[in-house]
């Protein structure tokens, strides 16, 4: 059996959410739109997905704004808040593109240092905000590297320093992880997306919180009322919904399960491959996370040999692969360029078992071997 181990780039569908779905997809069709009745079966199936998720989220059901995923979801958080009260925008360093390139787009953007753990400087941060400042983003989890931010420090700056500022936190790679409804409390606006927790691509979720306002990136019908329009795909929400209700219902043994497994996985290729290092800290990151980096070899390479074993990684942030520079989060950490490039994140999830650790134990100290015999 192969091991696959890049849970941070997509999570196979859970069970509920296939079997929540598939009604969706072929007797359940109707537009929630329209006013007959079977309009109005699909309507009861957005209304009742939206109060799971907002329930999920610790937000009210009025709050939640479907997307077509949390690209969709981080572009409207900041173009659509930034074109409610235009001004700079502030954003860390390691944020995904998705974030990083919507601030760029508006064309002032501040952007914040983190230190070697990838970590956001909360004194650079307060440098940088000021009364104009329209939105300020930090993630909650990083994808590549996965430490957690001090979420509740930059709320407490941001009210101090840019009271009038809109914080948005992108929580995709969070919520598998983290418990939202007490930890995005803080944040205006929370964008998640739900193939990163056992429901299927193309869809996700920002909350907008009640007092705030976004302006829609994309025009239309007016659903959403008129913050998102757009047929809303029900199969797919219906199938967020049930796997958000499932990761919720078993996040506390998830995390307990997997940070061991993760545990023994880090540990282990620390002590079997001799140059390795282990990025950021291990106490500050979610469960899933493993990121090392081997000296002397080139992680493209290494991940070609795995591959054909059959373990399943990445080198960086999978919406970055195929680019040879080293990734922005691991030269904003300050990595050198060799160290980065020589870099594996192994990204665990519900489904990773000890058989799937055991593969990838015996498998990466073999291929680091290999590669450094040339
Ligand atoms: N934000 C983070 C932190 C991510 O890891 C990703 C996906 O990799 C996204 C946003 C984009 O989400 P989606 O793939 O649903 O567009």
């Amino acid at each position: 059996m192969p091991a696959y181990l890049d849970n941070a780039a997509t999570t196979p569908m859970r069970p509920e959410a296939v079997e929540a779905m598939l009604p969706y997809l072929t007797e359940r069709f109707g537009n929630p739109s329209g006013s007959h009745a079977v309009s109005r079966e699909a309507r009861k199936a957005l209304d009742d997905a939206r109060d799971t998720v907002a329930q999920c989220l610790g937000a009210r059901p009025a709050e939640v704004v479907f997307t077509g995923g949390g690209t969709e979801a981080d572009n409207l958080a900041i173009l659509g808040a930034a074109a409610v009260r235009p001004g700079p925008t502030v954003c860390t360093a390691i944020e995904h593109h998705a974030v990083l390139h919507a601030c760029d787009a508006l064309g002032d953007n501040r952007l914040v240092p983190v230190d070697e753990a990838g970590v956001v400087d909360l004194d650079a941060l307060a440098d940088r905000l000021d009364p104009s400042v329209s939105v300020v983003s930090v993630m909650l989890a990083n994808n590549e590297v996965g430490t957690i931010q001090p979420l509740a420090e930059v709320v407490r700056l941001v009210g101090e320093l840019a009271p009038e500022a809109r914080l948005h936190t992108d929580a995709v790679q969070a919520f598998q992880w983290l418990d939202l409804a007490s930890l995005g409390a803080g944040a205006d606006l929370v964008a998640v997306s739900a193939h990163k927790f056992g429901g299927p691509k193309g869809v996700g979720a920002l909350v907008v919180r009640r007092d705030v306002k976004v302006q829609p990136i994309i025009h239309g019908g007016g659903q959403e009322h008129d913050r998102r329009s757009g047929t809303h795909n029900v199969a797919g929400i219906v199938a967020m919904a049930a796997a958000m209700r499932a990761t919720v219902d078993e996040r506390d043994t998830t995390v307990s399960r997997v940070s061991a497994l993760r545990d023994r996985l880090a540990d282990g290729l620390l002590a079997a491959v001799p140059g390795s290092l282990e990025t950021g800290g291990r106490g500050s990151k979610i469960a899933g996370n493993c990121h090392l980096s081997f000296e002397g070899v080139e992680s493209e390479e290494l991940l070609v040999l795995l591959d054909a074993v059959g373990v399943y990684a990445s080198a960086g942030s999978a919406c970055a692969s195929g680019a040879v520079d080293p990734s922005h989060v691991l030269a904003a950490m300050g990595m050198s360029r060799a160290r980065a490039l020589g870099s594996l994140r192994l990204s665990l999830g519900t489904g990773t078992t000890d058989a799937d650790v055991d593969l990838a134990l015996a498998a990466i100290p073999a291929a680091v071997e290999r590669l450094r015999a040339g």
